[in-house]
């Protein structure tokens, strides 16, 4: 079941263009939506979402128009947004059970079942009774996933879901979004490159509301095989000069001194040895050739 997006513009009344003719075709599993901040993620997230208009172009989900038939989708559509807002004092149990209620789950059997099978799912069960204002950030966004996948959504959105998450929260949350059914789409929409690279057999690089690129993240490290390599500059000023002269991948620093990664298509010389490409190494170069210099 294919999401579908085409054509899609959106111009902020500030005259600010967020989405500039994207295109984009997103099949089942989890799809991996990156870019830098500004991008236009949330934008489009937001409109898959059926939260905002754009301007122009249609989204198609599985023979439904997305921008047309709001109603419909909103039943088969989870969205997980960056930013809950107001956490309520009441317990996450009684939030679910509300929740399900709104979504028409009327059966008071059925429904306590769905929701006790979603705070297991999702390891909330033994802090099913606290206030979900005491939560923590982990915890808010795996109730958030609950609350998504209450009445078995075909489309699940989740944006910029591991902000702020510390190391095993971020683990413990990216486990349970691979752990959603196979026959279900989930975009997750992040700056961080790692999160793609764990979870995404599909993923798009987007950049000033444009695709940059499309595909699986082995075929983009495949294309770039073979042209990664590394050194460590000895002094600021090699630094400098390998920047002058050198197409940058990206600089860190490690241990104190600046490890550089180029790209060259035959081996540059100069001391550097060749390394495998990563996932960072396709973002940063797409980002990179995309991005206008200011000299
Ligand atoms: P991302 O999620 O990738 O960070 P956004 O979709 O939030 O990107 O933003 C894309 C661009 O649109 C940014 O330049 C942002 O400042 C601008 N933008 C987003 N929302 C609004 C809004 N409501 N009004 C005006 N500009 C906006």
């Amino acid at each position: 079941m294919p999401l579908t997006i085409t054509g899609l513009t959106k111009t902020y009344a500030n005259g600010v263009q967020a989405l500039k003719g994207l295109n984009l075709t997103i099949g089942n599993n989890m799809f991996g939506l990156l870019g830098p901040n500004g991008a236009g993620k949330s934008t489009l997230m937001r409109t898959i979402a059926t939260l905002q208009e754009p301007d122009s172009g249609e989204i198609w989900l599985d023979g439904l128009n997305v921008l047309k038939e709001k109603d419909t989708v909103r039943r088969v559509l989870g969205y997980l947004p960056q930013e809950f807002g107001v956490y309520p004092k009441i317990s996450a149990l009684d939030m679910l059970n509300h929740l399900a209620v709104m979504k028409g789950i009327t059966n008071s059997g059925e429904r306590k079942a769905i929701v006790e099978a979603l705070l297991n799912q999702t390891n909330l069960w033994d802090a099913r009774k606290k206030a979900l204002s005491t939560y923590s950030g982990g915890m808010k966004q795996r109730f958030g996933i609950a609350q998504a996948l209450l009445a078995n959504p075909k489309l699940i959105i989740v944006d910029e879901p591991t902000a702020g998450l510390d190391p095993v929260e971020r683990h413990r949350f990216l486990n349970l979004l691979s752990s959603i059914g196979r026959d279900v789409i989930v975009i997750l929409s992040t700056h961080i490159v790692e999160d793609v690279r764990e979870l995404c057999n599909r993923m798009a690089i987007i950049s000033s509301g444009q695709v940059l690129i499309e595909g699986s993240p082995s075929e983009a490290l495949e294309a770039l095989s073979g042209h990664i390599w590394s050194k460590l500059a000895a002094s600021d000023a090699e630094l400098a000069e390998i920047e002058a002269s050198r197409q940058i991948v990206s600089v860190q620093l490690l241990g104190g001194a600046h490890e550089v990664r180029i790209y060259s298509e035959s081996d540059p010389g100069g001391g550097f040895r060749h390394v495998e490409a990563n996932l960072e190494d396709v973002y940063f170069l797409q980002i990179d050739r995309h991005t206008p210099k200011v000299n």
